[in-house]
């Protein structure tokens, strides 16, 4: 299909829109009804199961204690009878493995009688563990081929859920996904490790601060999603959209983002109707989403959920990623979550709201209302500027993709040198306690921190940043750098896990400074807090983030600033990474051996994948289109010249000049393309610092013809046309 063609196939579309399906009278059926129809949740469980397993099984998932075995069987009888209702026939094992993206494998309820008839069966043993063979998916050399077997665990945390379809539903088990020698091959597994390396840590602090019931505290995550939606008409006709997900052609729409005229602006009619039917689904499955609206590029949107256990919103997030892409397409669009599709306007983040808490203590980085409850807030505060402080090459590293290099350390949000954002009053106050109960500043006299003199804290956070990589929003930190594309849980199990390495220090300096003598708890907590902000303080920048003076002083403050990916998954097995990793038995060093090579891997092939489709797309479509239109303006010429005009041939020899300049740049680049490296990270470095660049080049030889050549000999949509035309 032609540009043009796509061109007026997704204005008909456009301007022909009618709704798919009838439209939800949500006064008929209530949004309390629909919502987690499809989930087998406490509520569901509680009135199917018998008394004391129900209690058994809310133990586990509460409170975190092994399941009892005998409780499997008449689970998984309650989960089938209950599925079969809703009218499922098969069941699978839902699982994250290193490829960021969900896995399922289903199985059938149906077993022979061995009469001629059929029983439905699942057994304990079907719900507890699957195996299925793992051969094809990536396990950075953990798992030799030959002994494909790989485990999938049951989650009992994650509810499980029913996915429909309109031939038949299936029941979904959120498992964890491990090699036959117990190391993880998944993303799920290790952040089930790491919230329970913090909570193990925050309890101590917790009862420091005389708060002893034990009540698990676990990561909270609230991941808002940025994403483009475009006509599939024009998607099918970019084979850089199809393939890639990003575009590797095209040259700057006339209005690009600069009226900042789409954020927050009226969602169009289609799109609306888009968010309420991924709303609707997402409402069933008992994922909380909550906000919805246009972001700053012209096409791009985003949907937020309220905030849940980082557990839970990571299986949720996966769902509403596939439940967009899903529902994109019966309304006639494609939705897109790549980091940077379209050039020269903001890419795709994901902003991951992160805090800890507990059902008892509520939210630990919210500042309370009483000096005691400040004091700790400012503890669970310094911990993590203390962490990511220590840790911020991590933190770049598991955002790191050849999608999010794209946005990353370019010229949009965030940066890739990560600070925290703390806003004016936060840090003054930080200030105030490094400079040990200086006269302070603001108003308030001089300021002691201490469980019963610390003064009020601000409610609001006040001052926003949009620049920085890791802000402090008034209850909660967002780490903004993940990519729209990448799985949540990376980011989540490096947060848990370093954060958890800060709550022991703090816990072990806090113990023994008093020794147990809560009257000693004030100086001590000064002390620490103090000590912190003076080794670690040097990551809190409030400023622009963009500059070039930030990035200078950055430099002398001794943050890294990691542009690309191979330079940035090193860290994965950096000695600090190994170390806390091991110390918390979150990952040991040959899973993150493995994590690295698979992550590199990744990079290399996406690489070497849109390398391929430049040349392919260049020869194919682009050469072929501007050799159309340089014929025609000879032509023009050569006729001209009979009839005794002389035509001036300017933009025929700039035609020809650019029509050299692209066929030489993709000879180049699959001369590149030829090379044999040594090893992934050579491989890798070579895709960043040499093929990269030379597609580069044959793309601004391509963007510059498009803005010569006749506009009904241009095959490809132009970005004019799919991002205003919707
Ligand atoms: P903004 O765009 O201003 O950052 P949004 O409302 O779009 O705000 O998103 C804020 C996100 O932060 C929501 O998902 C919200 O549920 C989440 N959030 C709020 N409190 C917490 C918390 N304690 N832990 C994790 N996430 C939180
Ligand atoms: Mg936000």
């Amino acid at each position: 299909m032609s540009g043009s063609t796509a061109r007026l196939n997704a204005i008909s579309a456009v301007t022909n829109y009618t709704p798919l399906s009838e439209p939800l009278n949500f006064s008929d059926t209530p949004m309390s009804e629909i919502f987690g129809s499809n989930v087998f949740s406490a509520r569901v469980m509680k009135e199917c199961l018998p008394k004391h397993i129900y209690k058994s099984l809310l133990k586990t998932i509460e409170s975190g204690t092994k399941l009892d075995a005998s409780v499997a069987d008449v689970v998984a009888a309650a989960m089938r009878d209950w599925a079969i209702k809703k009218g499922a026939t098969h069941y699978t094992h839902v699982f994250y493995p290193l490829t960021g993206l969900t896995a399922e494998k289903h199985d059938s309820f149906l077993a022979p009688d061995g009469r001629g008839g059929a029983l439905a069966e699942f057994e304990g043993k079907a719900l507890i563990q699957g195996e299925p063979d793992a051969s094809s998916f990536p396990s950075g050399g953990i798992r030799a081929t030959f002994e494909a077997r790989g485990y999938t665990a049951w989650d009992v945390t994650s509810p499980a859920y029913i996915l429909e379809n309109p031939n038949g539903t299936t029941l979904c088990i959120p498992t964890a996904f491990v090699s036959w020698t117990g190391e993880a091959l998944d993303k799920k597994t290790p952040l089930l490790r790491s919230n329970q390396a913090l909570n193990e840590q925050a309890q101590r602090v917790l009862r420091i601060f005389g708060h002893k019931d034990g009540a698990v505290v676990s990561s909270t995550a609230g991941p808002e999603q940025e994403y483009f939606l475009i006509d599939r008409n024009f998607f099918f006709a970019r084979p850089d959209l199809l393939t890639a997900g990003r575009t590797l052609f095209g040259a700057a729409s006339p209005k690009g983002q600069e009226f900042e005229d789409q954020y927050f602006g009226v969602i169009p009619e289609r799109v609306l109707a888009f968010m309420l039917e991924v709303e609707r689904e997402l409402y069933k499955l008992g994922v909380p989403v909550k906000t919805r609206h246009n972001e700053v590029a012209p096409a791009q949107y985003e949907i937020a959920p309220i905030f849940e256990s980082s557990n839970i919103a990571t299986d949720h997030q996966h769902l509403t990623m596939i439940t967009m892409r899903r529902v994109a397409k019966q309304y006639g669009m494609e939705c897109i979550l790549h980091e940077k599709p379209f050039a020269g306007v903001n890419g795709s983040g994901k902003h991951v709201n992160y805090s800890l808490g507990s059902s008892s203590q509520g939210n630990l980085l919210d500042p309370g209302d009483t000096p005691h409850e400040n004091a700790q807030f400012i503890v669970f505060c310094a911990a993590v500027i203390r962490a990511v402080h220590k840790h911020s090459g991590l933190l770049r590293a598991v955002v790191a993709t050849a999608g999010n290099d794209h946005r990353l350390g370019a010229n949009e949000a965030p940066p890739a040198i990560i600070s925290i954002f703390l806003g004016d009053q936060l840090t003054d106050i930080f200030d105030q306690i490094k400079k040990g109960g200086a006269k302070s500043s603001k108003k308030r006299g001089t300021l002691q921190i201490g469980v019963d003199v610390l003064p009020e804290l601000p409610k609001d956070a006040g001052d926003r940043n949009r620049t920085s990589p890791f802000a402090f929003t008034g209850n909660r930190f967002e780490f903004r750098a993940v990519g729209s594309n990448q799985s949540i849980a990376g980011a989540l199990v490096a947060m848990n896990t370093i954060v958890a390495e800060s709550l022991d220090y703090v816990a072990t300096e806090l113990e023994k400074a008093t020794k147990g003598d809560p009257k000693k708890l004030n100086a001590a907590v000064q002390k620490l807090v103090k000590d912190i902000i003076a080794s670690h303080g040097g990551v809190i920048f409030n400023g622009d983030g963009y500059t070039e003076a930030w990035h200078k002083e950055a430099a002398k403050r001794g943050l890294p600033n990691m542009k690309t990916t191979p330079e940035a998954l090193l860290v994965l097995v950096a000695k600090d990474t190994v170390e806390v990793f091991k110390k918390y038995k979150v990952l040991s060093k040959r899973e993150l051996e493995s994590r690295r090579d698979i992550y590199l891997e990744q990079y290399v092939k996406s690489v070497l994948m849109e390398a391929r489709l430049v040349i392919e797309m260049g020869r194919t479509i682009i050469f072929p289109a501007a050799i159309r239109y340089q014929n025609e303006l000879a032509t023009t010429c050569a006729n001209l010249k009979v009839v005794g005009y002389m035509f001036d041939t300017d933009t025929l020899d700039l035609i020809t000049e650019l029509v050299k300049d692209l066929q030489d740049g993709m000879n180049a680049l699959e001369k590149l393309l030829g090379h044999h490296s040594h090893g992934l990270l050579e491989e890798a470095q070579y895709c960043c610092g040499t093929l990269l660049p030379a597609m580069l080049k044959v793309r601004n030889a391509a963007d510059s013809l498009e803005g010569y050549v006749a506009d009904d000999l241009w095959p490809l949509p132009t970005y004019q046309e799919m991002l205003f035309i919707k």
